[in-house]
């Protein structure tokens, strides 16, 4: 009766959930559903097992339902290389070619210091 690992026929079994530790059933309808589409024998209850697939469905669609972040170069401004801290910054202006560029933090410390 328990140890009929040979025959066909499946038993109701109770198998514990690795997230939540609950006993849950694994019952013999179960047990012959999950071996026809070839699942592996399940480790969570089915209140995990729909949480986690909820967790994952959305993390694996998260790169196609989500519009990628915001583009870093804005209407009508440009990227440039500031030409006192060398990173890379974004400017509401055409920059010149004659003259540095400096990022916000560099123009704005320039300003309060009254360089020119
Ligand atoms: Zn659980
Ligand atoms: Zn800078």
């Amino acid at each position: 009766m328990f140890c009929d690992s040979f025959t066909t026929m499946s038993t109701d079994a109770t198998l514990i959930c690795i997230d939540c530790g609950e006993i849950f059933p694994f019952t013999a309808k179960d047990q012959d559903y999950f071996r026809d589409h070839n699942y592996s024998t399940p480790i969570r209850c089915r209140a995990c097992r729909m949480k986690w697939r909820q967790q994952r469905a959305t993390s694996e669609s998260g790169c196609t339902d989500q519009q990628p972040a915001a583009q870093p170069k804005a209407r009508g401004g440009s990227s440039v290389i500031c030409s006192a801290c060398g990173q890379e910054a974004d400017v509401p202006f055409e920059p010149r070619p004659d003259r540095p560029v400096y990022c916000r933090s560099c123009y704005n410390a320039r300003k309060a210091m009254q360089v020119s």
